[in-house]
């Protein structure tokens, strides 16, 4: 067993680490006041792979591996929580189903244009009556001769004002079964498509998240993506990957809150010595550190799982879950420790406690992780 990153890894990890500490951390309370991303930092990504991170070169990406695509959206959330999610969400939703199951003009078309660094993609599975119940989804495509003809609403999509195409999970037939739903790309500019005003969020205040209508829309039939009545499958598998990059992106909170809160016990005083001599503050920094490092290793098994080609939906569950909650306790403290300043917008803990509470809601609430590695763990019991 090696718990070492390789040579590469390694080195990649440096080169996302600098261009975070110089392009993103000193613009994230920035990008969250005004609500708008840094696209000066956003178009220099492609460089580093940051727009393709698993994207075949061929495309425009940088093929990498899925541990490294964690490791880069880890250190993106370490600085800025809107960035990393739109950028996660771009590469594992908004790129990956294509990756996955786009033909190659699909491929030619819209991967290359998905890692120029001008453009973010989106995959909108929830709708306004249907998150953790997609079964309940209602978007409905018909058939008419040689196009789709789609009605229906999404809510709460990522990035979908930036996306040249949003791959959209649908129903094309009213039966009840899993086989009724597939995915369909949709460019947004298509007649009878409403993107709607980015909502108002608690955090990731520069990472959109909009509702969209579709009203007759009109795409043409080799729009469809992948088998019709694969959809329900495609989802799932989209959503363990997305996990991991979930997960990575919680470690990424927590570790840049954990770093503020030591560096802050460290500099305050209180009773003539640093707070940092204080055995209740070094316990918090303790139970971080630990529970930091014990997220981390999951996240990295399950990103290992899948690029071994091994089984990996229960494993990504486990740390999605377990990263998303230590997030919450660790950007918690990291308020604690500040004491009053830490409610404060001047200190980044504030944003950051704020970013942290939707990873254990998007891309599968922790209750529906927690059904998730049940199911799992009754069926290899049975
Ligand atoms: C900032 C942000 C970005 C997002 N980005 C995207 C995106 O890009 N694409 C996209 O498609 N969606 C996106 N979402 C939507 C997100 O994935 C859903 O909100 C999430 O899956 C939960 O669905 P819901 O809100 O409908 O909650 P519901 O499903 O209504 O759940 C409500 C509560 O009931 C619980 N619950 C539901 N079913 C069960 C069950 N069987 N057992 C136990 N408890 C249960 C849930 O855990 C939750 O606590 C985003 C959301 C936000 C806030």
């Amino acid at each position: 067993m090696d718990f070492a990153l390789n040579q590469e890894q390694q080195m990649y990890q440096k080169a996302v680490r600098d261009f975070c500490e110089g392009e993103i951390k000193p613009y994230a309370a920035e990008v969250d006041r005004t609500g708008e991303l840094r696209w000066d930092a956003i178009r220099k990504m492609p460089s580093l792979g940051l727009t393709g991170l698993q994207v075949p070169e061929e495309y425009g990406g940088a093929g990498l591996d899925t541990l490294s695509a964690a490791i880069a959206v880890e250190e993106l959330g370490r600085v800025c929580g809107s960035t990393a999610l739109s950028i996660s969400a771009h590469n594992g939703l908004g790129c990956g189903p294509i990756i996955k199951w786009g033909t190659e003009q699909q491929k030619q078309h819209y991967l290359t244009k998905l890692t120029s660094g001008e453009y973010l993609g989106a995959l909108a599975l929830t709708e306004p009556n249907a998150g953790s119940d997609l079964n309940n989804a209602r978007t409905l495509a018909v058939r008419d001769g040689q196009t789709w003809v789609i009605n229906g609403a999404k809510a709460w999509i990522t990035n979908p004002k930036y996306a040249p195409v949003i791959t959209v999970f649908l129903r094309t037939s009213t039966e009840k079964t899993s086989r009724s739903f597939s995915m369909i790309l949709v460019e947004p500019n298509t007649q009878g498509v409403t993107l709607h005003a980015p909502e108002k969020k608690m955090g990731l205040k520069g990472s959109p998240t909009q509702m969209i209508n579709f009203d007759d829309v009109h795409v043409p039939a080799e729009n469809l993506l992948g088998p019709e009545g694969n959809g329900m499958y495609q989802t799932l598998e989209t959503l363990d990957g997305g996990r991991i990059s979930i997960g990575a992106l919680s470690v990424g909170l927590a570790q840049g809150a954990f770093e503020e809160a030591v560096r802050y016990a460290k500099q305050r005083e209180a009773f003539g010595q640093q707070i940092a001599n204080f055995q209740a503050i070094q316990w918090m920094i303790a139970d971080a550190a630990l529970e930091i490092d014990a997220s981390r290793l999951m996240v990295y098994r399950a990103a290992w799982l899948k690029d071994q080609g091994k089984p990996f939906s229960k494993e990504a569950a486990m740390a999605k879950l377990m990263a998303s909650e230590v997030a919450e306790k660790v950007c918690f403290n990291a308020i604690q420790i500040h004491g009053s300043y830490g409610y404060s917008a001047e200190f980044p803990v504030e944003r950051m406690y704020r970013d942290q509470r939707l990873m254990s809601i998007g891309e599968g609430t922790s209750q529906i992780q927690r059904l998730v590695i049940a199911r799992r763990v009754l069926q290899d019991m049975a």
